[in-house]
């Protein structure tokens, strides 16, 4: 079978030895996000006080389409995936989220995960709501003609819902600046003329902005900094752990490692490596992309997943996927800051343990948003035909990340909630502030 690995999904990419062994290498224990996301909101609404009919308005999913994509796949065959496209809020904006190919996608999953961007995106103030999409496949086991047509016909069967005024996908899990493209081209061809703005994520060369392949990880790394400030950690010397080093977690990684932090150990689904003296981060990103994993790195030693997470430092970075860290594991976790990278890393009851131990979380919709900010200026340089540089992108970033850490920290200090709390009260609270000015239509 063709390998997937094309030079444009670097960074967002699938890479050949990433699958599904994620199940076999950690104890992630099955739980429902979007029973977690609902569970979250309703302990920022009470804190909030919001009216009954405010939460009816704005706690559910406004729209959801459930798509058969049929595929003809390299030996004639044809094959129908399942997919997902939902709108949780359109009301501070168009919707904004990724599509995820994935095996283990559901539509329970898909919600969760357009809650959170309408979350995500009110925290850090920019005027989108939340969406994601999904289909549920094994792109590893997926040439790229057949990922082709899947991306295709998966974005001709959510059309009505895409547009730059409606719904701006972007890439998730396994897609890809590549995917992006297929999906700016399938949209445009469609409509007879380029939109650029109807995907962000895209590859530089279509509209792109520079500086979006790094801007999760480097959103996780200015929460991080602006945490070890706050906490009177000094950055140099502090010992990082990340769990899942893709695309969020070896740029985090990388920034970390510059700042003089020591990374000691990582992991991604073949294992987990550690050294005590800090790993060199460039070398391991040099080494899992010459053979498509961090395992059996010179210099480290191979740990259990169980280990990593238990291991000592001030700050542990999950950046795999959801549940890494439920009421099983979270009591071994030694660190003094998590930096939720992923997506729903910590359930509700890995949380109440994290109070009890002081740990200090950096919520997910708070941490992970520089990825959805820098897509945020793509959309802007593509409506504006406007192409910034990469400095002027990260410090826009820069700017934008260190006053939401500020506003989640101020309701956190202020009402001494935990840092999940504030971060859901300040964007639960800023979508409820405009549901109340639009009203209720008709
Ligand atoms: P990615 O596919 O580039 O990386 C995921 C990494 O996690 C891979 O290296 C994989 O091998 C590893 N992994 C998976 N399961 C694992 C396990 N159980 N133990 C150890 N490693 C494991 O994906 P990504 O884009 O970096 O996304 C990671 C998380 O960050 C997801 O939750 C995603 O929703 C979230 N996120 C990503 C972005 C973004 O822009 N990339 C933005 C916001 C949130």
């Amino acid at each position: 079978m063709a390998s997937i690995y094309h030079p444009l999904w670097a960074g967002l990419a699938v890479r050949p030895e990433r699958g599904l062994a994620m199940l076999a290498t950690s104890k992630i224990v099955e739980k429902n996000a979007y029973e977690v996301a609902l569970e979250n909101f309703d302990l920022a609404a009470n804190a909030l006080e919001l009216e009954e009919g405010v939460r009816a308005m704005i706690k559910y999913p406004e729209r959801i389409l459930s798509v058969s994509v049929p595929v003809r796949m390299d030996n004639g065959r044809i094959v129908r995936y399942e997919g997902f496209r939902v709108q949780h809020s359109t009301m501070r904006g168009p919707a904004k989220g990724g599509i995820r190919f994935h095996p283990n996608v559901t539509v329970d999953e898909v919600k969760a995960l357009a809650t959170w961007m309408t979350w995500k995106c009110a925290v850090v103030n920019i005027p989108f709501g939340g969406g994601k999409g999904g289909v549920t496949c094994n792109p590893k086991t997926m040439s790229m003609g057949e990922l082709e047509r899947l991306s295709r016909r998966y974005a001709t069967s959510i059309l009505p819902l895409i547009g730059p005024e409606k719904d701006i996908p972007a890439p998730d899990v396994y897609t890809t600046p590549q995917i992006m493209a297929w999906i700016m081209d399938t949209y445009s061809m469609n409509k007879g003329y380029p939109v650029h703005g109807v995907v962000t994520g895209k590859p530089i060369s279509l509209g792109g902005s520079l500086g979006r392949n790094e801007a999760t990880g480097r959103g996780v790394f200015y929460t991080t900094l602006s945490s070890c400030e706050h906490l009177g950690i000094p950055v140099k010397g502090a010992r990082v752990v990340v769990q899942g080093f893709g695309n969020a977690g070896s740029i985090a990684a990388m920034l970390m490692h510059g700042a003089g932090a020591k990374v000691i150990a990582v992991s991604d689904t073949k294992g987990c490596i550690f050294n005590d003296k800090g790993l060199d981060i460039p070398a391991v990103i040099a080494f899992k992309e010459r053979t498509g994993s961090v395992v059996r790195f010179p210099e480290s030693h191979k740990i259990a997943p169980e280990e990593l997470l238990a291991l000592e430092c001030e700050v542990l970075i999950p950046a795999a996927l959801e549940n890494a860290i439920t009421e099983a594991n979270a009591a071994a976790v030694r660190a003094r800051i998590v930096a939720e990278a992923a997506n729903g890393p910590v359930t509700p009851e890995a949380d109440r343990i994290f109070d009890s131990k002081g740990v200090f979380l950096i919520p997910d919709i708070l941490c992970n948003a520089g990825g959805v900010t820098v897509s945020y200026f793509e959309w802007v340089q593509d409506e504006n035909h406007l192409f910034w540089d990469e400095n002027d992108v990260n410090k826009r970033l820069e700017k934008v990340m260190t006053r939401a850490f500020r506003d989640v920290l101020k309701i956190h200090s202020e009402r001494n909630v935990n840092m999940r709390l504030a971060a859901n009260m300040l964007g639960i609270g800023r979508v409820a502030e405009a549901c109340k000015i639009r009203g209720l239509y008709p």
